[in-house]
């Protein structure tokens, strides 16, 4: 039987490693799988995770635009099999899937991803339900109620266990007040603390000045005590090497006392 999503992370806390990785599958990412490793191997990186925006079974034929299709699942686990095992020597490769929790379509294709040595699972909450009909999570907005099922939804997926860590946990943009930002992330905070998840600073979205990361967000996990970890996010294998994103994630957990992983 095929093992599914067993990476234990903190087996490796000590060693350089990113688990955040894509590749041009997913139709908005560049270059092949073998130069994401190079980059890796030429950076330093002992540890390198790729994790393709996952496949979806959409009900109503919906071909997503911005991931990969179910049909090349097989395709990219056998090329990162391959890959894994001629770089042995000098990486460790995983293969690991970032995925949406959204329940109307994630038991079936959690089904046909536990028919492959998936190694773990990242969330990417990009839309609270759906992508085809919603605006994302990262397009400014002031409802609470958004704001509390994004944080619903998260903490549901949390719940299933089969999540490493959640991407990007701060990239809902809340233009509202404070404190009810303080109030639905402390809860988010909170679940990643109840299962040890460390959270995720995102040097995508560092690089591109996006909402995220977002500094209240990290100071309330500072002050939690939960571990981050740095995520760099790349779409494309040179991304691998901007040190001076990774300098600055770590750079904006310390500034809060946080422990980068
Ligand atoms: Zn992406
Ligand atoms: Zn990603």
């Amino acid at each position: 039987m095929n093992h599914f999503c067993t990476l234990d992370l903190r087996k490796y806390a000590n060693r350089k490693a990113n688990y955040h990785t894509h590749t041009v599958r997913c139709q908005h990412a560049g270059g092949d799988d073998r130069e994401y490793i190079e980059k890796a191997i030429e950076a330093g990186y002992e540890i390198l995770g790729f994790s393709d925006h996952a496949p979806f079974v959409f009900e109503n034929g919906y071909v997503s635009p911005v991931r990969m299709k179910m049909s090349e699942l097989d395709e990219y686990v056998s090329s990162l099999e391959r890959l894994r095992k001629e770089y042995e020597k000098d990486i460790k490769i995983f293969i690991g899937l970032e995925a949406e929790y959204w329940p109307k379509v994630f038991d079936a294709s959690l089904k046909i991803y536990q028919e492959y040595p998936i190694d773990y699972m990242i969330l990417g909450q990009h839309y609270i339900d759906d992508e085809a009909s919603e605006q994302s999570v990262q397009i400014a907005s002031t409802s609470e109620t958004n704001l509390k099922n994004y944080v619903k939804r998260v903490t549901d997926a949390i719940n299933t266990g089969y999540f490493m860590y959640v991407a990007h946990p701060d990239s809902f943009h809340f233009a509202g007040d404070c404190s009810v930002y303080d109030k639905y992330m402390s809860q988010l905070i909170e679940e990643c603390k109840k299962y040890n998840l460390p959270i995720e600073i995102n040097c995508t979205g560092y690089r591109k000045k996006r909402v995220y990361p977002n500094a209240r967000f990290m100071e309330l996990a500072a002050k939690k005590e939960c571990d981050f970890i740095i995520g760099i996010d790349a779409h494309v294998p040179d991304q691998i090497l901007d040190s001076e994103s990774v300098k600055g994630c770590a750079e904006m957990a310390m500034q809060f006392g946080g422990k980068v992983l």
